[in-house]
């Protein structure tokens, strides 16, 4: 009898800037964005010179402005062979916006990415997981919008209900389906947490993330990393945040460019839209 061959663990990028944090008066004025000190494209390109060639490729979610802010940054991308997914218009979270507004937000963002990546995008991810529940009725304004998968939900408390999906689920919208795809979670410090990227992850033993990237992987399941161009950069500006702000934003951040060395080495990372393979038979809950 034949075994089933492994899925590859899928590898995804929300392409911001390092100002781009959520809920931070300092940083929420859009109109200051362009003073201050861009790192994306250097970064963005880092990473896509740690990709080239390795065989390995992700799913970049792009912010619309980050893409009118630079214009090439998403062909670039594209040309690496990178598929190019959508992070919002101007990274608010989807519950400070009223349905209209996050409709308004995502077209926004899907029109400048579909025009400069020449291919359609159909992958979403919210801005700090803030879509929260898969009961959220701003899934079905993504179906609407011509998206077919989401990786936005976690069930992780506070950024996720527990009763989120853990692995790839179908969910059924008012508007249709959509396939939502959640980040590698697991526990710390006896809670459940995103260990997929974030702080959790850097902050975890690396043996420890690819021991559930393992387990996921022998189940079937292609385990999903995130990570952010700004946590690759020696040159990240310094910030005013809160002391737990700090720990987030900061803790254990420039591990991130060596564990990323090590996981190309041995992974070959696909990206997200491969996850539709991956739903285990009956495995289409909610
Ligand atoms: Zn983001």
């Amino acid at each position: 009898m034949s075994v089933p061959r492994q899925p590859d663990p899928i590898l995804t990028v929300d392409v911001e800037e390092w100002f781009h944090v959520c809920g931070h008066p300092g940083y929420a004025d859009v109109a200051a964005w362009s003073g201050m000190t861009s790192r994306v494209g250097p970064c963005v390109d880092m990473l896509l010179d740690l990709l080239d060639g390795s065989g390995s490729r992700a799913t970049f979610f792009v912010l619309g402005w980050v893409a009118r802010s630079h214009p090439g940054l998403v062909r670039r991308i594209a040309d690496a062979g990178h598929e190019i997914g959508c992070h919002g218009d101007l990274h608010r979270r989807v519950f400070e916006m009223g349905l209209d507004e996050f409709r308004e937000d995502v077209r926004r963002a899907k029109g400048v990415l579909e025009q400069q990546a020449g291919a359609p995008v159909t992958s979403f991810r919210a801005p700090e997981w803030s879509m929260r529940s898969a009961s959220n009725p701003a899934l079905a304004v993504l179906v609407e919008e011509g998206f077919r998968l989401d990786s936005s939900l976690v069930a992780a408390p506070p950024v996720g209900e527990i009763s989120n999906p853990s692995r790839p689920a179908l969910l059924q919208t008012s508007a249709g389906p959509i396939l939502e795809v959640p980040t590698l979670s697991g526990s710390f410090f006896f809670r459940r947490a995103i260990l997929g990227g974030g702080v959790c992850s850097r902050l975890s033993r690396f043996s420890r993330v690819e021991a559930l990237m393992a387990r996921e992987m022998r189940s079937g399941v292609a385990p999903v990393l995130y990570l952010h161009p700004w946590e690759l950069d020696e040159k990240h500006p310094p910030m005013r945040l809160s002391v737990v702000g700090t720990l987030v934003h900061f803790a254990g951040r420039l591990r991130t460019r060596e564990r990323l060395i090590e996981l190309v080495a041995r992974y070959r990372f696909v990206p997200i839209s491969s996850a539709t393979a991956s739903v285990p038979a009956g495995g289409a809950a909610r």
